[in-house]
């Protein structure tokens, strides 16, 4: 892993600028209030927005981001196919990718997936988030479960089976959610992460923070040998 994983946080940045009761919970933007715990963690933090110039991921943003943050609701639809193909191709050279609450169905996890990622859902529920995989990485500090007052998503969640799963919810009104999920792609590992409505503060929860710090360490790249593809000349000739 790189010394300080050099982290941008990705938000589609609407709901704070039309929603009042958003405004209020994340006057910076849920992008600011991210970015700002995580340069608390200690981590080296831009952040970008859709409406910025090529949403704020050129190739040399992109180039210098270690893991990728992804907060999308109402404009998945406007991330343009360019760029959202500039992110998979970091994804599948190494960089992390963490995907936030509604960012289930943006483009680059749909893709990076290959199904629908379609959800059960409904407003002002209680959460209770439980580690199911106790010492996990990205569950390091926390207890038994986490409860949060948050929106419900339910299953069936459909997403491939993933590589780990760190955390199941329950809900008040009864459903289940595979709620923090690990992916490989390529070099590139992803975790899927549920909490964070917009109208709830959960991402001003300590133990949903310590959740995403923990899982910017474990998405950082492993520095190592680049693969090498295509026709190869043999390593040694056999004597005939
Ligand atoms: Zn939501």
């Amino acid at each position: 892993m790189a010394e300080t994983p050099r982290v941008t946080v990705w938000n589609e940045y609407r709901h704070e600028l039309r929603d009042e009761k958003v405004a209020k919970i994340y006057p910076e933007g849920i992008h600011g209030a991210l970015a700002a715990m995580l340069e608390e963690g200690g981590f080296e933090v831009r952040t970008a927005t859709l409406d910025e110039p090529e949403h704020g991921l050129t190739g040399e943003a992109l180039g210098a981001t270690d893991v990728l943050l992804w907060w999308g609701h109402v404009a998945h639809d406007e991330v343009s196919d360019e760029v959202v193909e500039r992110v998979h191709g970091r994804v599948l050279g190494g960089m992390g990718l963490i995907v936030l609450h509604s960012g289930h169905f943006s483009k680059i996890f749909t893709r990076l997936m290959g199904t629908t990622c379609d959800l059960k859902w409904r407003l002002d529920d209680r959460e209770r988030l439980w580690v199911v995989s106790p010492g996990h990485p990205i569950a390091e500090g926390l207890g038994e479960y986490v409860e949060l007052e948050e929106e419900m998503y339910g299953e069936h969640f459909d997403v491939p089976p993933p590589d780990e799963l760190v955390f199941v919810s329950w809900f008040g009104g009864g459903e289940v959610f595979r709620s923090g999920l690990c992916y490989r792609r390529g070099l590139g590992r992803i975790f899927y992460f549920r909490p964070g409505h917009e109208e709830n503060p959960s991402y001003h929860n300590p133990h949903v923070q310590l959740v995403i710090r923990n899982a910017v360490r474990w998405a950082a790249p492993t520095p190592g040998t680049a693969p090498v593809y295509g026709n190869a000349e043999p390593r040694e000739r056999s004597k005939g």
